[in-house]
């Protein structure tokens, strides 16, 4: 069975989105959680409404991931207040849009920074408590651009491809010690992100956003549906609670089928 009652989840980009969502199933499981977010107000707005549901289900957290001192506290406070780390969900991440020519390198930097760094600095913040106890699930937040490319998306799809890289890794190294290590890979999901980008990359390739929802959707896929966020969290939850240790080093796409493994 997958049970999720009273384990201690750390879920980074909680205030918003995918990880907002897999906050609120993490909780509705019966998991506790801490809200990792950039800003310690809007952390703690999402952990009121969290605590509104059942109260000391959910803790704010400042954490900025690609801050190793912030990262470490962060999770420090986490297992300081609960006394155990289970399950970290890696999920904080931006996307910036350009064609590789124009592509700022201070921009390339700063987005592998947020995706890899972040997932490198939590995952080696976590993984001693999850040593210790024998137990532990890491999940990526990567994203169909793990395994597939869109124009203007240089950083992000560089990135997410790392993302299984060190997932992998983790697998290998944490086996032994019961630590787990997967990767989430959702298609189009409308979250504040998406809305940002659409009429960035419509403007870039000079066509409606319409067009650049229909070209990505329609590449390839079954379905022209939004992956939705709540579509997410449930795999999120697959993967927080799985029962065995069989499942790890996978990645999962969840996409209405515009990707297929
Ligand atoms: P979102 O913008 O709604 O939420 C992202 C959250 O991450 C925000 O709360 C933001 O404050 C936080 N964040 C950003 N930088 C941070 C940092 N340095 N430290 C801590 N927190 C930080 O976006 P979302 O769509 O929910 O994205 C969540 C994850 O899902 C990202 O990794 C994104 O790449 C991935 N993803 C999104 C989609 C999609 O279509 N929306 C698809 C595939 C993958």
């Amino acid at each position: 069975t997958l049970d999720l009652k009273d384990k201690i989840c750390i879920i980074t980009g909680a205030a918003s989105g995918i990880g907002k969502a897999i906050a609120e199933r993490y909780v509705a499981g019966g998991a506790k959680v801490a809200i990792a977010d950039l800003k310690l107000a809007v952390a703690q707005a999402t952990a009121d409404e969290l605590n509104a549901q059942g109260p000391g289900r959910a803790m704010a957290v400042e954490m900025n991931v690609t801050d190793e001192d912030q990262v470490n506290a962060g999770v420090k406070a986490v297992a300081d207040k609960w006394g155990r780390i289970d399950v970290l969900v890696s999920n904080a991440g931006i996307q910036i849009v350009h064609p590789i020519e124009d592509f700022p390198f201070k921009d390339w930097k700063f987005l592998l920074s947020v995706h890899l760094d972040g997932g490198f600095l939590t995952s080696k913040a976590v993984i001693p408590y999850m040593k210790t106890q024998k137990s532990g699930s890491i999940i990526f937040m990567g994203s169909v651009h793990s395994k597939e490319a869109s124009p203007l998306k240089s950083a992000y799809v560089t990135a997410k491809h790392g993302l299984l890289g060190l997932a992998r890794v983790i697998s290998k190294e944490g086996g032994k010690y019961g630590v787990r290590a997967n990767v989430i890979c959702p298609g189009f999901v409308k979250t504040p992100l998406v809305e940002k980008q659409i009429p960035e990359q419509a403007k870039d390739l000079g066509i409606s956003e319409e067009e650049v929802v229909n070209d990505i959707m329609l590449g390839g896929t079954v379905d022209t549906e939004f992956t939705t966020v709540e579509d997410v969290a449930e795999v999120a939850y697959v993967f927080a609670a799985f029962p065995s240790n069989a499942l790890t080093g996978q990645s999962l796409v969840v996409s209405h089928g515009w990707y297929m493994n």
